[in-house]
């Protein structure tokens, strides 16, 4: 896994993708997140970290997830659309892929409880269960106005014994969350894992959390193989908040430049309208939760308030690898606005009887877009199922009738 190769779309030994990423936090800071980047990679090496890793992610998560042809999607696209299961991961997605791997990390270096931050809960849900799993301590911070919205999933992560604390500062909602369980971390430094929950935060955050999602590509490899004869698609989609289920699924695929690498970032109600998440198309340089990025700011560098239908996308930046990927022009950026992404929830829903989550729906708009053709490979990844969307799925159910 250390195979480092001079790719400009991988971390560099200085934590940086091109001119993103790097670690900017306060100085108190400093020492846990360098523990954790002179350790994780010879921790995620060692083989008995790989065996406990693969085995949970074989009996715990259920991996491998399926590769699915979904053939009425296809017939109505008019190319080849294969499925990537993430809906059917323990817990409801992709984000547990990446909790496991961290919750072993945060053992090896005798971390006795953890920290983390949620925006829509399903992170919150993904580490307070296994918190659970490890007898670990869990306290997560949640917007005191995404607790409102996404009580379920509270309820969820304090049946799983976690302790889910309001942030009650700026917006109340997924980047106060953020700043208020870092300055948790800050005031207990030994004892305390922050697992952040995307490719986001200082380095060596993004790399290793691309690194435990990677295990999504690496599978549609083999999968597509058995499938199709080939290993790599013509395309591979998916849906960025802050980007971590699309970097995994374009992880194995980056220095593949016949691979076409497409990200769908949440317009909300359309780019122009003042209430969007649409990073790439409305952001610039920046600074953001510990890494140098592309973020959504006012000419004084004022974070903007982002907004989607979807919480798990309702984030002002995106990952410093994705940052990188935009700017070189590996992957390209789509916004797909609300509406988008409820025509293709219930398109889904309808056609192949699989309710997809709204954030996932973002990354199925994207078919119609990309003109693929009929012979051409689309993979996309199905990044979480819809059960926790149904009360908007509900509110807009008359208009598919
Ligand atoms: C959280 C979430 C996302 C967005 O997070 P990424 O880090 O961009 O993957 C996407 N889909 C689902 C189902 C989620 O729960």
């Amino acid at each position: 896994m250390t195979t480092e190769t001079a790719s400009p779309y991988r971390v560099d030994t200085s934590g940086y993708y091109g001119p993103f990423g790097g670690a900017y936090v306060p100085e108190m800071l400093y020492p846990n997140v360098a523990e954790l980047r002179d350790n994780y990679l010879r921790l995620i090496d060692e083989p008995g970290f790989q065996r406990e890793f693969q085995q949970l992610l074989a009996d715990y998560v259920g991996r491998p997830t399926p590769l699915f042809l979904a053939k009425r999607l296809s017939a109505e696209i008019g190319t080849t659309v294969y499925l990537k299961r993430e809906d059917l991961c323990h817990t409801g997605a992709h984000k547990i892929n990446n909790t496991i791997g961290q919750i072993l990390v945060a053992q090896r270096l005798g971390k006795r409880r953890i920290v983390a931050e949620t925006g829509a809960g399903q992170h919150g849900v993904a580490t307070a269960t296994v918190c659970a799993l490890m007898g670990l301590e869990c306290i997560v911070y949640m917007g005191a106005i995404d607790m409102e919205r996404q009580k379920p999933n509270v309820d969820r992560m304090r049946m799983l014994g976690a302790q889910v604390v309001p942030a009650r500062s700026g917006s109340q909602t997924l980047k106060d969350a953020t700043n208020e369980a870092m300055r948790h971390w800050i005031s207990n430094p030994t004892d305390t894992h922050y697992i952040i929950g995307s490719v986001v935060g200082p380095h060596p955050y993004p790399d290793m959390v691309a690194r435990f999602q990677s295990v999504i590509s690496a599978e549609i490899i083999s999968q597509l193989l058995a499938h199709t004869g080939r290993a790599t698609p013509d395309y591979v989609l998916a849906c960025v908040g802050g980007g971590s289920n699309a970097a995994g699924a374009f992880y194995h695929y980056l220095d593949e430049p016949q691979v076409r690498l497409v990200a769908a970032e949440a317009a909300g109600q359309g780019v122009d309208t003042g209430h969007s998440a649409a990073t790439t198309a409305l952001g610039k340089p920046g600074i953001l939760h510990g890494s140098s990025t592309i973020l959504m700011q006012t000419e004084d560098g004022q974070v903007t308030e982002p907004y989607s239908i979807s919480a798990g996308l309702d984030y002002p930046g995106i990952g410093p690898q994705h940052a990188q990927l935009f700017a070189t022009g590996r992957a390209e950026f789509i916004s797909i606005t609300d509406r988008q992404a409820l025509d293709a929830a219930f398109q889904l829903s309808r056609l192949e009887g699989i309710i997809p989550a709204l954030e996932t729906a973002h990354a199925l708009a994207c078919l119609p877009l990309i003109k693929a053709k009929p012979d051409e490979v689309v993979v996309v990844c199905l990044s979480g199922r819809g059960d926790k969307d149904l009360a908007t799925y509900t509110k807009h159910l008359e208009e598919y009738a």
